[in-house]
């Protein structure tokens, strides 16, 4: 408790609070304790901390330089300090009263069918390929956990492969969210309406094959990124059900395929003849059939 700043523990109690609230109420299970070194973070309210260019004042440390300017103007409600990759980072939350450059309508809708060997696959027949950068990192992941693992436990040398494995962990989730966050503005930067499937994320996380793939995608964070982006700009994110059958029906006809295996990426309708790319198709049909509203939902 000397060690550190009043306001770390003061928000600490108030969470506990919050976090035993949700147990009694059977939302969530006995609260977990937290360990010092691992995750740690607190949070500040705007009162406890101010900022001035590229400097932040925080109570005990006082003005700790940050690699970049506040970029937005408005009143500053609070402030989270955490640890991650061996690295300090601080996420200030900021009102803002008006967004400052709306994206321009542009007046197309697209579909958008997420895939495991692609990022994403388009109805206009555009393919957005999984960042290959990311790839490269996760083999090193997997090199790196062997040898951390075949570390004496309690050793040096031990700590010294946490500490790396932690560096590249952080390394590959920047990958992954930047290059989620250059496909999401670009949809939301060339289509007015666009419409995605609303996946059970943890349904398919149960498939212990396809696990690894569609984790490292991120689906959840494509969803949240974009439903944020259109809210921003005035745009619309539908959704077709979970149920849909986006890739066993025909996007000409209408004929469903019961017999298109999870293989299969080409197929010949039977009614009319039609070869479809089974993402395409789907593409296709997520944007004709898509009919709730994400936004507003
Ligand atoms: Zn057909």
């Amino acid at each position: 408790m000397k060690k550190v700043t009043k306001c770390a523990p003061q928000l600490a109690i108030k969470q506990l609070g919050s976090a035993f609230d949700r147990f009694f109420n059977g939302k969530s299970g006995y609260p977990k304790p937290r360990k010092k070194g691992k995750d740690d973070r607190f949070s500040l309210s705007n009162d406890q901390f101010s900022v001035k260019g590229r400097s932040i004042k925080i109570p005990n440390l006082g003005w700790v330089k940050m690699t970049e300017n506040l970029r937005y103007k408005g009143k500053i409600l609070s402030a989270k300090i955490f640890k991650q990759g061996g690295k300090w980072f601080v996420s200030i939350a900021v009102e803002l009263t008006q967004i400052e450059k709306l994206k321009p309508k542009t007046g197309l809708s697209i579909g958008v069918d997420l895939g495991v060997s692609n990022l994403a696959t388009l109805s206009n027949g555009e393919v957005i390929p999984s960042n290959a950068p990311l790839k490269r990192q996760l083999a090193k992941l997997r090199r790196l956990n062997k040898s951390f693992s075949r570390k004496k436990k309690g050793s040096q040398n031990r700590e010294k492969a946490k500490a790396k494995l932690s560096r590249l962990h952080y390394k590959i989730a920047c990958l992954r969210k930047n290059n989620l966050h250059q496909v999401t503005t670009d949809l939301v930067t060339r289509f007015d309406v666009i419409a995605i499937e609303d996946l059970n994320v943890k349904g398919m996380l149960r498939n212990r094959k396809l696990a690894r793939a569609i984790s490292d995608m991120g689906f959840y964070e494509f969803k949240r990124q974009l439903i944020y982006k259109a809210k921003q700009h005035g745009k619309s994110v539908l959704s077709v059900g979970r149920f849909f059958p986006s890739s066993k029906m025909c996007s000409c006809c209408g004929e469903l395929n019961q017999s298109l295996t999870l293989s299969a990426r080409e197929w010949k309708c039977l009614v009319c003849q039609t070869i479809q790319n089974r993402d395409v198709n789907a593409s296709i049909n997520i944007l004709r059939y898509a009919d709730k509203d994400l936004i507003t939902a």
